[in-house]
């Protein structure tokens, strides 16, 4: 069997696949090196490891408390497993993702808990979500979703389905486009991503010391 390798070493992917969390921090402008992401979605490559057990258990406890509340106020509530994504964008990338939380009442809701601090890129996976779910027919919705989101804090957000607009939309269809390339985006190299990449070890362009400073002629 022909096995295609690349030049950080990866096995070649069957077909482009992107995980909705892979491509957040890029759409909400967290991160910024999408050779990162391309290789990620052409290469089989080792994760950085299993979720901890004490966050699965934080995660888990977290939802399982939002789901009863939902319930509650009358939704009927579809978790995890039941929610998994799947589509195929028209350049042959298959994006999957799997919210914590439907609710549905209505136009429906998607709902996603957070262990952590918030961040940009948690905006960014809700409207992910809230643009793929329609357009799977997931549990039978046919609308842009409202989403929310759920802080450990006790922080809540809640998210208009208009922040799916056209303008987010192109995005990510841009992404799935580079992604789809089969030449790679220049690399984007820096201390703050680098330090967390996956491909940190096998990264020719990898940042992991600041670049020298240049003596400024005014200072
Ligand atoms: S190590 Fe840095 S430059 Fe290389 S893929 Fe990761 S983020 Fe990009």
């Amino acid at each position: 069997m022909k096995v295609s390798v690349n030049p950080l070493g990866l096995t070649k992917r069957a077909k482009p696949y992107v995980w909705v969390t892979w491509v957040t921090p890029l759409l909400a402008g967290e991160d910024q090196c999408k050779f990162k992401l391309w290789n990620q979605a052409n290469f089989s490559s080792k994760s950085n490891g299993d979720m901890p057990s004490d966050w699965l258990v934080k995660h888990q406890s977290l939802l399982s408390e939002v789901a009863y509340g939902l319930r509650s106020e009358g939704y009927a509530v579809e978790e995890e497993d039941a929610n998994a994504l799947h589509l195929k964008t028209a350049a042959g990338v298959t994006l999957a993702g799997k919210p914590d939380i439907v609710a549905l009442n209505g136009q429906g809701m998607v709902v996603d808990v957070k262990t952590g601090k918030p961040r940009a890129k948690d905006r960014a996976q809700v409207n992910l979500y809230q643009a793929l779910i329609p357009s799977q027919g997931l549990h039978g919705i046919s609308q842009v979703p409202w989403g929310k989101l759920v802080y450990a804090n006790g922080e809540v957000k809640m998210i208009a389905p208009t922040e799916v607009d056209d303008r987010f939309k192109s995005s990510v269809k841009g992404l799935m486009d580079m992604v789809a390339s089969p030449t790679p985006p220049d690399p984007t190299p820096s201390l703050h991503e680098c330090r967390f990449c996956r491909f940190l070890d096998l990264c020719p362009h990898a940042q992991t010391e600041p670049p020298d400073a240049t003596a400024a002629d005014w200072l």
